[in-house]
This record gives structure tokens, sequence and C-alpha cells, in this order.
């Protein structure tokens, strides 16, 4: 087993980490803030120079304007942006639109591509991902869709409730998941639904613990009859649900690199702290309980990256249908291992940590939903289990 990472992709790794701690870091509170005035110059002026320096959407086929990293390198890359919350937006890598380009790139049709694909990759356009329903509609249990579609002539008729859209307010397209048929396997299907299409009602942003950024806005829509033609199915009529779990299993892991990065940041912050603060005669650094913290949540880190990197390098050999019950693994053990880290992250810092002069609050409340997106904790506890005592879960690979 090697470990080494290849030399050019090592090469990137220090030119994104560099640009995050020289360009993003400094910036990132002035970009929060403009964003709530809805304005977007810092952003945008990053975005270029991210551009210029030959580091825009690294995971991307070099024919789309990436530089074709894959999954192991989107790991290696991935885990430099995500130490600021607004990196993976810089480089146009963050949710949801990275995983629907990825959707996209396998599963539109070449026109699709183009008049969707190509301006989201370049930062033209944002895109968001319509599969959750308000009760009792579809959520941790895919199989309650209730949005449906049927067919007319050569035209499908969408209606339906979605919500925890995210981004879906300012997307110029949606991608919705529909009934199709009441086969439990095949009976789900996704379109490519234009966001300004007749019938598509954007009820509001829903208001939730984690203030919103850039495209974390959870959007709440409801379908009324919208029309879209048949360009518009991803993949072909029933692939619905199969191509959820295609993009669902690479979409969590790029979660987990990001989640990892600031994971490692607010630890760093940490050590920070704990090596100059006094108590009791001596440094916080110096005192076991403290130690044991920094400890387990290290632990907890190298764990996290492990999983995700080994879970990454089996969708790099193909082998996405073993890799499902490892990206759980990973998805349980990151989302969980951030709330800690920023948990402790806080407690550590005493009442400057619960302060807003420290941003553990402001990432804490938007990590806290990392064990919801994406597959609430217990059902990857599900998924893990029954994989293990059905199945052949190798532990011992
Ligand atoms: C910030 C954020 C962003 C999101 N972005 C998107 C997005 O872009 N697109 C999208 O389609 N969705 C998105 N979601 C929705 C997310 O995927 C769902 O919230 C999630 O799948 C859970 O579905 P639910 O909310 O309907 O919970 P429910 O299905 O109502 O489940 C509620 C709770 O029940 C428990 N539970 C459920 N099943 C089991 C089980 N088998 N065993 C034990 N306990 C169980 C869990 O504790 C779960 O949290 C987002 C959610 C959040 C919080």
């Amino acid at each position: 087993m090697d470990f080494t990472i290849h030399p050019d992709l090592e090469a990137l790794r220090r030119r994104v980490a560099g640009f995050v701690a020289e360009h993003i870091m400094p910036r990132e509170a002035d970009v929060i803030a403009e964003d709530q005035r809805r304005e977007y110059n810092t952003l945008l002026s990053l975005q270029q120079r991210a551009r210029d320096e030959g580091l825009w959407t690294p995971h991307l086929p070099v024919e789309f304007g990436g530089l074709g990293q894959g999954v192991m390198g989107m790991c290696v890359l991935f885990r430099e942006m995500g130490r600021s919350p607004v990196g993976a937006r810089v480089f146009n890598c963050d949710a949801p639109d990275q995983g629907n380009m990825d959707l996209l790139l396998t599963s539109a049709s070449p026109t699709m591509r183009e008049k969707w694909l190509r301006p989201l990759c370049e930062g033209r356009i944002t895109s968001a991902f319509c599969m959750t329903e308000p009760a009792p509609g579809a959520g941790a249990d895919p199989s309650n869709l209730a949005t449906a579609a049927r067919q007319e002539g050569n035209e499908w008729v969408i209606n339906g409730h979605k919500w925890y859209s995210t981004g879906g307010q300012d997307a110029s397209f949606l991608i919705v998941m529909a009934r199709t048929s009441d086969d439990p396997k095949t009976g789900a299907s996704m379109f490519i639904v234009n966001r300004h299409a007749p019938g598509v009602e954007f009820i509001r942003n829903i208001p939730t613990m984690g203030p919103e950024i850039l495209a974390h806005r959870e959007a709440e829509f409801r379908f009324h009859g919208v029309r879209v033609g048949e360009e518009a199915v991803l993949g072909r009529i029933g692939e619905g649900f199969s191509l959820a779990q295609k993009r669902l299993v690479p979409a969590r892991l790029t979660h987990c690199m990001r989640w990892l990065g600031l994971a490692s940041r607010a630890l760093e912050l940490c050590k920070s702290y704990i090596s100059t603060r006094t108590s009791f005669g001596k440094l916080l650094a110096q005192h076991q309980s403290i130690q044991q913290m920094i400890a387990k949540n290290a632990l907890a880190i190298h764990s996290g990256n492990l999983m995700t990197f080994h879970c990454a390098w089996m969708l790099e050999q193909g082998m996405a249908r073993e890799a499902r019950p490892y990206s759980s693994m990973a998805k349980l053990h990151v989302a969980r291992t951030l709330c800690d880290v920023l948990d402790d992250a806080i407690q550590m810092h005493g009442g400057l940590g619960y302060s807003d002069d420290m941003p553990f609050g402001l990432w804490y409340r938007h990590a806290r939903s990392a064990r919801i997106a994406d597959g609430p904790d217990e059902v990857h506890v599900m998924l893990i289990a029954r994989e293990f005592l059905m199945k052949e879960l190798r532990l011992l690979w």
C-alpha cells in the first residue's frame, strides 16, 4: 500500500493550500458579509484569480475547463479548499453544483450538457438538486417519493412539492426527482427543469439553524404542471433511484473531504490558544484533559482521512457498488467528527470560543446539518449493519 501523493498532485495541493491561506482566508469574512447583501465582488474576484492561476474546477475533465484530477485528486484538493467555508465555492467545487456536474457529465444528453453543464462548469450559473420533500414525501427513505411526472405526448408533466433544495432560489436549473411508475426499483426518474419555467413556484428559503452562506440557502418549491421535453430526462426513464445512488456516493465523499479540511483548521486554532493560555499555573496544553481532547480529535480526523481516501480509491477502481457501505462509514464518521471537533474547540476556548470573535459558532451551526443531509446518521448505521449482517462487508480488506 503506497500512500504517496503523486508529485504533480502534491504540487497542485500546495498551490491550492497556498491560495486558500493567502487569498481566501483573509477575505472570507468579506465574502460572507457581502453575500448577506447579495453582493459578490470579492467572491467574483477570487474566482477570477483561481481561473487565472489554473486552479478552477480541478475535478472536471479538461474538455469542461478542469484539470481531470478524478476522485483521488478531489480528495487531496477538496480538503485544502474546505479549510475555509467559502473555499470550495471560489474554485467552483461546492455542493450541490459539484455533484450535479458529475451527474450531468455521465447522464445528460450532449445537447443538455452544452446547455446546462458548460455554463455551470464556467461558473456562469448555479444549480440545485430536488429530491427531498416535506412529510409524508421522500426524506431519509426515498421510496416515499410523492412528486410525480406523467407523460403527455412528447412531454413530461411534473407536479409536486420539494424542500431543502440547497441553492434553489438562485439556481438556473433544478434536477428534480419524480415518480414515473409504481415499481419500487424503477419507479423514479430525474429531470432537468429550468428554474424559471412556467409552473415552478419558489415558495421560500427555509429559515434554518445555519445562517445562509452562498449556495447554502434551503429552498422550498412547488411544481404545478411543469412541462419538460424528452431531452430533459437524465439517463433513462426509471433510472432515478440508481442515478441518485450514483450521485450520492461520490457527493457525500466530497462533503467528507471539505469537512476534514474545516475540522483540521479548527483543531489548529485550538493549538494556538492552548499553547499560549495559562490556567492553574501551566499552559492549557499541559493539562491532561485538554491533551485528551486534542488526541481524540486528531485520531478522529486521521481515521476520517483514511476512510475517505480508501473509499475514493475504490471509486477510482470502478468499484462503485462495493464502495457504498464504506462511503456510509466515512460519511457517518466524518460528520460526527466535524461536530465533535467544533464542540470541543468551543470548550477549549472557553468564553472566547462561545463568542462570535471566533468562527466556531458559525461553523458549528452549519456543521450540525452534516449529520442529517445526504442521509441521516441512523440510515448510514442501518446500511452498514445490513451490509455486515446480510452481505459480505469486508472489514479486513
Ligand atoms: C442543510 C441541508 C441541506 C440539504 N440539501 C438537500 C438538497 O440539496 N437536496 C435534497 O434533495 N435534499 C437535501 N437535504 C435533505 C436531506 O437529505 C434530508 O433532510 C435527509 O435525507 C433526511 O430526510 P428528512 O429530513 O425527511 O428526515 P426524515 O425522513 O423525516 O427522518 C427524520 C429522522 O428520523 C430518523 N430516521 C429516519 N430513518 C431511520 C431509520 N431507518 N432508522 C432509524 N432512524 C431513522 C433519523 O434520525 C432522521 O434524522 C438537505 C438537508 C439539510 C439539513
